[in-house]
């Protein structure tokens, strides 16, 4: 019963964050979208999740996923949270329903070819690294505009926003101004209307910072501890 009591009480915290959002991303009607982060994990604890309403699970390694999709006969979307290697791709695009983590053109242009030869349109998210950590994936807020151009021009990948992972505070009020710069690139990238992309998720927020995330505007957390409890690796 657990993970269900963990999810009902994060649910709540989503929906008083999202009433304490700021005039500007008050307009933000859409739902935030509760994704299940279950690396570590075990295929039984995420089916209670499952049963418990969650719809999405994020997943941050291709092997780890495919073993779980397939032993896991529930419907659900499954999307990348991790690096992708570009000799990966292949099999990233056969599993998975959204690809958070691209970073390079190199990779969205692998991506487009595999998902071409399945007849498949991959949609994506652009990682941006915004605090310029050394530790982390993702490119520059400076090279986002030119990465979503380019991706705006491949065929088989459809650009849906974008992702971070803010730098880790003790206060997690510390990355609130982190967050408000991606709530800013983000509505860049929506009024920059390029074409042949579909711009909806800001994805940003985890257990210890998710509610400052949607204060600030995200529409997409991706929770792990806060649901399962912690992993043991
Ligand atoms: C592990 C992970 C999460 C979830 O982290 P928690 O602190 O357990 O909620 C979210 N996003 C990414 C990219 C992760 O690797």
């Amino acid at each position: 019963m657990f993970v269900a009591d963990h999810i009902t009480k994060i649910i709540d915290n989503i929906n008083s964050a999202m009433k304490k959002r700021t005039t500007i991303q008050k307009n933000r009607l859409d739902p935030v979208k509760l994704v299940a982060v279950t690396k570590n994990h075990t295929v039984p604890v995420i089916q209670e999740a499952i049963a418990a309403g969650i719809l999405a699970i994020g997943e941050n390694r291709i092997q780890e996923a495919l073993l779980k999709s397939q032993t896991l006969d529930a419907k659900v979307e499954w999307q990348l949270i991790g690096h992708l290697q570009t000799n990966k791709a292949r099999v990233a695009v056969s599993l998975f329903d959204l690809i958070q983590s691209v970073d390079s053109q190199r990779l969205a242009r692998e991506i487009d070819q595999a998902a071409g030869k399945i007849g498949k349109r991959q949609d994506v998210l652009i990682q941006i690294n915004v605090a310029n950590e050394e530790t982390k994936f993702g490119i520059a807020p400076t090279e986002m505009m030119a990465l979503a151009q380019y991706i705006s021009t491949l065929e088989n990948v459809r650009l849906c926003g974008l992702m971070t992972v803010a730098p880790f505070y003790e206060d997690p009020e510390l990355a609130r101004p982190i967050f408000r710069e991606m709530y800013q690139l983000f509505r860049k990238l929506k009024d920059a209307q390029l074409e042949h992309t579909n711009i909806e998720w800001l994805s940003m927020g985890m257990t210890h910072d998710y509610t400052v995330a949607v204060e600030e505007g995200a529409n997409l957390v991706r929770i792990g501890t806060g649901i399962f409890g912690q992993r043991e690796y």
